[in-house]
């Protein structure tokens, strides 16, 4: 059994996320792309925590449904907050998901946040002038099943590690509350491999997930949860607790599940893979950052230095493809891991919309071609993940098998993506005279 989770994504209450966003919305994208395991995101906002109380129902402890669904998607309840204040003389911006078991806790932390004159009401991913420590420490405080974890940690705004206004280390920003940090998420630009070169993650959980402000971006990024095996025969078919998902992050050898691989862009695609300017249309890789500095040529102002670079900076070892494996499964979709096998695997995905879009050459064709397979054929990542090349080509034609090959085989091109632009991806490129 896998269970694939996609824990940060935004409700309509969120600045810059699309208006259907609520309950529903959320559920019924997650059917339509087969993740069993959504946040309700935002739940501190006053318009939307009432509508969680009354629309959703406790399967399990911590764990909820909307009421008489039966769709087999589950909610937990997962917000992300924006922490903006001063540390060391610098000004940090870090963004934070926190995780509470139950709505009891939820009420006591919006208490908590309110007392300490948080304004919870004008976006739904607040911005409040508390430090990530210290909210850490008053959530400890209030219930010590809450789970707080670094949000797109690279990211150059608003990443704990992020080049603009962030820190150099997790040691750095939470100080002695370090050991209560067990994961963190990586964000679309960097990947699990780029991650295993940073010393202070060796013992945490590396985690991904979508971020998503609409039902269509739910679960570019995922982290998929398996039984875990010493539990395995007890368990069967049990719809797993909020502790069963936390102690899987904590990577708790009793924990009923336990993460068994992530889901990922190719970081290329991230908007802040590579560094540069978007408007003076400057984009510099590692090797011309070494070369030319980090000084924009147009306008003189320093770059947006991206992920690839700071996590280079960060880094404490340089991991090759020789010290990685690449295992290819029955459906041809390919695992990285490192050779002993003493990391969590990986898999790099593209989104069946932007692969049916290089297909079809056309947005519009995409879209109904989606609608077709998802509805009548299989979800999202059955296709993407788990359908062989025949069954895909029966029901979505020999260039959409061919497509999804070249993806779980990992050959596509992707020209990176900088400052705020997402990376162009090219799976027939056709310049290159491979098709
Ligand atoms: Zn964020
Ligand atoms: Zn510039």
């Amino acid at each position: 059994m896998e269970l694939i989770a996609d824990f940060q994504l935004h409700s309509k209450y969120a600045r810059a996320v699309s208006k259907y966003m609520d309950l529903r919305e959320i559920e019924r994208w997650a059917a339509l792309k087969g993740i069993h395991l959504v946040v309700t995101g935002d739940w501190q906002h006053p318009k939307y925590f009432p509508e969680i109380v009354e629309s959703l129902e406790e399967v399990n402890s911590g764990v909820f449904k909307i009421k008489g669904s039966d769709l087999g998607v589950n909610f937990i309840l997962g917000t992300e907050i924006s922490s903006i204040y001063k540390q060391g003389g610098k000004v940090r911006k870090v963004h934070n998901l926190i995780f509470s078991p139950s709505i009891s806790t939820c009420e006591k932390i919006i208490d908590a946040l309110l007392k300490k004159g948080a304004n919870l009401s004008a976006d739904g991913r607040p911005i409040i002038g508390i430090s990530s420590k210290n909210l850490l420490e008053m959530l400890l405080e209030i219930d010590e099943n809450i789970m707080l974890i670094p949000a797109h940690i690279w990211t150059p705004w608003f990443g704990l590690l992020g080049s603009k206004s962030g820190f150099d280390s997790i040691e750095e920003c939470f100080e002695d509350l370090s050991p209560y940090i067990y994961a963190i998420e990586t964000g679309l630009s960097s990947d699990p491999r780029m991650n295993w070169q940073i010393k202070e993650f060796e013992h945490r959980s590396i985690l991904s997930f979508s971020d998503a402000h609409s039902g269509p971006k739910m679960g570019r990024e995922a982290t998929v949860l398996i039984m875990n095996n010493e539990l395995r025969i007890d368990n069967k078919n049990r719809i797993p607790t909020y502790s069963d998902i936390i102690g899987a992050f904590k990577m708790d050898r009793n924990s009923m599940l336990e993460v068994g691989y992530t889901i990922e862009f190719f970081p290329e695609e991230g908007k802040y893979h590579t560094s540069g300017h978007r408007n003076c249309n400057i984009k510099y890789s590692s090797e011309d950052l070494k070369r030319y500095g980090e000084t924009c040529p147009v306008c003189k102002k320093t770059l947006t230095i991206g992920v690839e670079n700071r996590l280079s900076e960060l880094s404490y070892k340089h991991i090759s493809d020789q010290e990685l494996s690449f295992r290819s499964n029955e459906v041809g979709l390919t695992f990285i891991s490192d050779k002993g096998n003493t990391k969590k695997p990986y898999v790099s995905m593209i989104q069946l919309q932007e692969i049916l879009i290089e297909v079809y050459k056309s947005k519009a064709k995409a879209l109904r071609e989606y609608d077709r397979l998802v509805l009548g054929f299989a979800t999202e990542f059955d296709i993407l993940l788990r359908k062989s090349y025949q069954e895909i080509e029966s029901f979505g034609g020999e260039r959409l098998a061919q497509a999804i090959q070249i993806v779980r085989e990992r050959k596509a091109y992707i020209e990176p993506g900088y400052d705020g632009v997402f990376g162009k991806i090219e799976i027939f490129p056709k310049d290159k005279g491979l098709f």
